[in-house]
C-alpha cells in the first residue's frame, strides 16, 4: 500500500494487513454468510482437524477416559 507523506512529499510503501470489517464473510459456495470460503468447511474439509483444538480434544477424551475408569472403579 503506497502512504503519500505529505511532509516529505515521497510516497511510502507501507504493508497493510488488509482487514475485511466492511465486507461481511460470505461463502458463495454455502451461500451462507458467516464464514468466508477460506474457511469453508465444504471447499476445505481438512480444516474441520485444524480449527479444532487438539489440546481440548486430547482433554476431552481424557476426561471420558477418567469417567469411565470411575464407572468401572465404584463396580467393586
Ligand atoms: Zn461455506
Amino acid at each position: 500500500m503506497e502512504i503519500m507523506d505529505e511532509n516529505t512529499n515521497s510516497i511510502r510503501s507501507v504493508k497493510v494487513k488488509i482487514q475485511y470489517d466492511n465486507i461481511p464473510s460470505y461463502c458463495r459456495k454455502c451461500k451462507l454468510q458467516g464464514h468466508m470460503e477460506d474457511e469453508c468447511r465444504i471447499l476445505h474439509p481438512e480444516l474441520k482437524k485444524t480449527t479444532s483444538n487438539p489440546e481440548e480434544e486430547t482433554q476431552q477424551n481424557q476426561q471420558r477416559r477418567m469417567r469411565n475408569g470411575k464407572c468401572v472403579g465404584s463396580r467393586k
